[in-house]
């Protein structure tokens, strides 16, 4: 019997995203499962004023996922008609970007990558950045 082999995603809280997060982890990186973790408009988060608790917050329960269940790809998501993080396509992608950069700075053995859930529901890879 082979071990779960758990993934990570900083995701916004929306149910729309959350089960084709999972799906595409789950056909890209083969991951069986996805530890999620939410904060509305998460990608928003790393390019904010006076959101360093959310940003320690989502560090923490990553160190968990990354230490003690083994992941070793972290996606962080952003997403088409966001209510939390409402900024056009553009700025998620910025937004995305500046948000992997923030979670490569913190040093884990895993896969960074920027996800953008598009106003089809389909997933677009924002950048990958591979870490040795
Ligand atoms: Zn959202």
């Amino acid at each position: 019997m082979s071990a779960f082999k758990f993934g990570t995603a900083i995701n916004c809280i929306d149910g729309r995203t959350q089960q084709r997060v999972i799906d595409y982890m789950a056909q890209k990186h083969g991951v069986d499962g996805v530890d999620m973790v939410t904060f509305p408009g998460a990608d928003g988060i790393f390019s904010s004023e006076g959101r360093a608790a959310e940003v320690e917050l989502a560090r923490r329960a990553v160190s968990i996922s990354v230490e003690r269940h083994g992941s070793k790809v972290i996606a962080v998501v952003g997403h088409h008609d966001c209510a939390g993080n409402p900024v056009d396509k553009e700025r998620h992608y910025m937004h995305i970007r500046r948000a992997v950069e923030k979670v490569q700075s913190w040093g884990f053995a895993a896969r960074i990558i920027g996800l953008y859930v598009n106003d089809n529901w389909q997933i677009e890879e924002v950048s990958q950045i591979l870490l040795t």
